[in-house]
């Protein structure tokens, strides 16, 4: 065939690489590196990313301010429009008590960012149902104090109706189990029930002698836990982009003014891959005068690899594109300030290319991101007028991983992927041996 003679490309490679490796086994966390300062400031980045994203699938986004005297330049990328930010910052910067503001702007956000609400709403329903699967609920009978004192002072307006926490939790879940109601002040309040179960946090035992366990959360399944706290991320992201406007309005003389820049958007590609990824691999071995692999000695050595195709379609359908983050490295690049460190807010963990790419972006300037999944994406795409050094480092980087691939394969040695995580858009599932399940709430 005429195709195997051809080289094989860039996303080729990353897309048979995706099939097999998964998740990158030197991921870096990058989030050590981070001080107080930093965190705290990417944790708002993150907040502010979180509410321009409008789309369920393939919309991320990535965003950075910049202080400058009374003004704030806010710089971000993102894959579809956003048309809200104007209306979001006229509410932050608008009239009324931080609990009013944030509520309207939560209204906002609710009527764009709806989809993705809906989205993280059906995905948490999943996990209930698979919870109520095993042998039913699933919260944990031994903090019925504590924890009812702690939904009484968050929530003293309502939730005097309720005698026990098991009761609130159990009508809580029953909501959820209801399709999402449209009323947005009804929404409003579950989104904020989800952000208080969510965040809820108990402190370790301060008794220094006993050993200390991980604090326990209110559900024995981790990932009941953090598909809660997914859904009530809205709600906390409003909550502290209220407070930190208003501390840093509070520091200022005069109106703090906030200029938008939109990094130049960059195309979504939809293409075609062929499911058979060991073609792929074969070719670039063929070319590079190393042994061949069968679908058998791939699966030996990386274990959770994509197995070989069955019968049926040939081929895959894969979504080209410029992750977020990188298309903002490049455009805050272009513009040539005295930055040296830049952190960049994104809806979600960044993959394990666009950490290699941030982290090796010019010399003098480093990005900073604070969650990293590490995960290889079938799709992803360098960015155009970035860097050419950072770009020949990353050609290499994939063409080396592929090499140590077929390697591995030929002689038999394990790989050190991990398995791919199951479905969740933003975070690792919890690695806790799964917990045995106990009865309802005693
Ligand atoms: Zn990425």
């Amino acid at each position: 065939m005429a195709e195997s003679r051809e080289a094989v490309t860039f996303a080729e490679s990353v897309y048979a690489l995706s099939k097999v490796v998964h998740i990158a086994k030197f991921r870096n966390d990058v989030s050590l590196g981070l001080n107080e300062h930093q965190r705290k400031h990417l944790r708002l980045l993150d907040d502010i990313a979180l509410l321009l994203v409008t789309e369920p699938k393939s919309d991320v986004a990535a965003v950075a301010l910049e202080r400058r005297s009374s003004e704030v330049h806010f710089y971000y990328a993102k894959n579809c429009p956003a048309t809200h930010i104007d209306e979001l910052i006229a509410v932050l910067k608008g009239i009324g008590t931080p609990t009013e503001r944030s509520e309207k702007m939560l209204d906002k956000v609710m009527l764009v960012c709806r989809a993705k609400i809906l989205s993280r709403h059906s995905k948490l329903l999943v996990t209930i149902r698979e919870n109520k699967a095993v042998d039913g609920p699933y919260i944990r009978g031994d903090r019925h104090g504590e924890l009812h004192g702690y939904f009484k002072s968050n929530f003293s307006d309502w939730y005097a109706e309720f005698t026990t926490a098991a009761e609130f939790l159990t009508t809580f879940l029953t909501v959820i189990e209801k399709p999402l109601p449209s009323k947005s002040e009804q929404l409003f309040d579950i989104l904020r029930m989800a952000h208080v179960i969510g965040s809820y946090r108990p402190e370790l035992s301060p008794d220094t002698t006993a050993p200390q366990r991980p604090p326990e959360l209110i559900f024995i399944d981790p990932m009941l836990n953090q598909r809660i706290r997914l859904l009530g991320d809205y709600y906390g992201a409003v909550k502290r982009i209220v407070k930190h406007y208003d501390l840093a309005a509070e520091r200022q003389s005069e109106e703090i003014k906030i200029k938008i820049h939109p990094a130049p958007g960059t195309a979504q590609l939809a293409a075609t891959m062929p499911k058979d990824y060991l073609t792929i691999l074969n070719r670039f071995a063929t070319e590079r005068n190393l042994p061949t692999a069968t679908y058998a000695t791939i699966a030996a050595a990386y274990p959770i690899c994509t197995p070989a195709p069955t019968a049926g379609k040939p081929l895959q359908s894969v979504l080209h594109s410029v992750h977020a983050e990188c298309t903002l490295a490049v455009y805050l690049t272009s513009l040539g300030r005295p930055w040296t460190n830049i952190e960049i807010g994104c809806s979600k963990g960044s993959c394990w290319l666009c950490e290699f790419y941030l982290s090796h972006t010019q010399a003098g300037l480093a990005f900073h991101v604070r969650n990293v999944h590490g995960k290889l994406q079938p799709g992803w795409t360098m960015p155009e007028g970035g860097d050419a050094m950072v770009e020949k480092s990353l050609r290499e980087l994939v063409v080396n991983e592929v090499i140590e691939v077929m390697h591995k394969a030929h002689n038999g040695t394990r790989g050190d992927s991990q398995p791919r995580s199951e479905s969740d858009e933003d975070e690792k599932k919890n690695t806790e041996p799964t917990p045995i399940r106990r009865p309802f709430w005693v």
